[in-house]
């Protein structure tokens, strides 16, 4: 048994996605497309691989050298189909003529996340011939199938109209000899005698099929784990169906959730993150909120919460000023002077720390929502007098509905260029401070916890540094194609929190 993937085309519904990579490259849960169905074909015991490219080739090359390194004892040939953007998969199709026509194989298009257990049913099925169909289903643009009483597939087609359809082709085939054989001679006939290089693969079937020179059955795949990837819901569902992360999170112990992006955004509730919250409560799962924003007191967040319909406590949320107490009291250091909100400054005083020391030991920055020039200045002129000082985090911007505004790491940068001097300590995340102390001190390990959030760079930074499990909801700053370039991918990928347990 052989095996084609046609894998030329464009996929333009998924731009930008696919504007720098073929869409067999794009990733589901953390690896390409084409890698799953080279590997569910690998264990159905298919050897030799064919793969029909076009659009950005080459990358495809680079795969298969790179793939090839972990199974030398497959052979995958890479077949380029140079007019792919003239011609459709059956022209590809034909391409593999010398290395198909008269032997049994299986044909996939290159923009299917298919599961090994689909493959190795169809191959180890005892039909010769197969299509998988999804029975009962019925989509305006797929390959629909019609079955007749002995339950052989009598016609293929995008317009078979709903009542005769019997499901929907997710472009999956096995031919044996003599079918690869006829298959290939219609192929030829339409490509090379009628001209027509622009017609589907399903084309020549379906002239096979009403001239009843082929006789093939439907495989049902309803219920399997398969997703056509088409646009960016598909590749949403993939990503949620392909990763291997427990959904219900019910094997947690700590949930983390980011704030900002993640539960509210501008102002305004992200909506269902209500109903997520109170998934977690009525499962008794254990969670705290975490911002970086240290210019509010953890009882202004239980306030905004609660217009959201989010019912907590001020011990449920962490700042980035929480690490920043745990360095003070640790280091005995009780005399600061603190450039933050008087809200901050609150939180500081509360455990016992002094915020306008004449004589500070350390030079507190805050996110100062209420920043004057004074408070500037006299911050420089401690620091140039030699006070160390350390930020309660580093994120250069805040983002807003009216765009980007200053944050503290604007403001370091104003005091580096004034004094010369860098921070001696951030904390915030992406330092595994801002959320270490909780695993240690409700001694949990870091795979008993999943933290969720929509920076890649800060709150999937944060994941890395503890090593636990990261979600990136895509509410937020970071977009999906951001997330393919990224080098530890999350663990899943979710729309949003509700999404998380749909
Ligand atoms: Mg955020």
């Amino acid at each position: 048994m052989k095996a084609i993937i046609l894998a030329a085309g464009v996929g333009s519904r998924l731009n930008p996605l696919t504007n720098n990579k073929p869409k067999c490259l794009v990733n589901v849960a953390g690896s390409p497309i084409l890698s799953y169905q080279l590997k569910a074909f690998i264990k159905a015991g298919i050897k030799n691989i064919n793969i029909l490219v076009g659009y950005k080739g080459e990358q495809v090359v680079s795969f298969v050298k790179e793939f090839k390194k972990d199974f030398s004892e497959v052979n995958i040939n890479v077949i380029k189909n140079e007019v792919f953007d003239k011609t459709n998969n059956m022209y590809s199709l034909f391409l593999a003529k010398d290395k198909l026509k008269g032997e049994e194989f299986c044909l996939i298009n290159g923009d299917v996340a298919i599961d090994t257990e689909i493959v190795t049913e169809i191959v180890n099925n005892p039909k010769k011939d197969l299509i998988a169909v999804e029975k009962g289903s019925y989509n305006e643009e797929s390959m629909k199938v019609v079955v007749n009483a002995n339950n052989e597939i009598i016609d293929i087609s995008k317009q078979i109209q709903k009542s005769d359809a019997w499901g929907n082709s997710i472009d999956l085939y096995k031919f044996s000899k003599e079918s690869s054989q006829i298959l290939f001679d219609e192929a030829e006939r339409i490509i090379v005698q009628n001209k027509n290089l622009n017609e589907w693969t399903e084309v020549a079937i379906q002239r096979l099929l009403q001239n009843k020179k082929l006789i093939t059955h439907p495989f049902d795949i309803m219920n399997k784990k398969w997703v056509e990837i088409d646009n960016y819901d598909d590749l949403a569902l993939a990503d949620k169906i392909f990763s291997e992360f427990d959904r219900s999170l019910k094997s947690k112990k700590i949930v983390f959730i980011d704030l900002d992006g993640t539960v509210y955004l501008g102002g305004q509730s992200i909506p269902g993150a209500d109903k997520f919250v109170e998934y977690l409560n009525n499962n008794d799962i254990q969670y705290y909120f975490f911002s970086n924003n240290s210019s509010k007191s953890k009882q202004g967040y239980a306030e905004k919460l609660k217009k959201y319909n989010i019912q907590t406590t001020s011990d449920k949320i962490i700042l980035s000023t929480d690490g920043l107490i745990r360095y003070l009291l640790k280091n005995n250091l009780k005399n600061t002077y603190v450039m933050g909100t008087s809200a901050m400054k609150n939180y500081l005083s509360q455990n016992d720390i002094i915020v306008n020391s004449q004589s500070p030991e350390l030079v507190i920055i805050g996110y100062d929502t209420e920043l004057t020039y004074d408070k500037l200045k006299q911050a420089c002129i401690h620091i140039n007098n030699g006070i160390e000082f350390v930020a309660t985090h580093s994120d250069v911007v805040c983002p807003t509905s009216e765009g980007n505004i200053p944050d503290i790491g604007s403001f370091i940068n104003m005091i580096k260029t004034t004094t010369s001097k860098e921070p001696k300590k951030v904390f915030g995340k992406p330092n595994k401070e801002m959320l270490e102390f909780i695993l240690l001190n409700d001694k949990v390990s870091p795979s008993d916890v999943v933290l969720i959030g929509d920076r890649m760079y800060t709150d999937g930074a944060l994941s890395t540094n503890i090593n636990c499990d990261f979600i990136c909801v895509l509410s937020g700053e970071t977009k999906r194609e951001e997330v393919e370039n990224i080098a530890t991918a999350p663990t899943l990928i979710a729309k949003n929190l509700l999404d998380i347990i749909k």
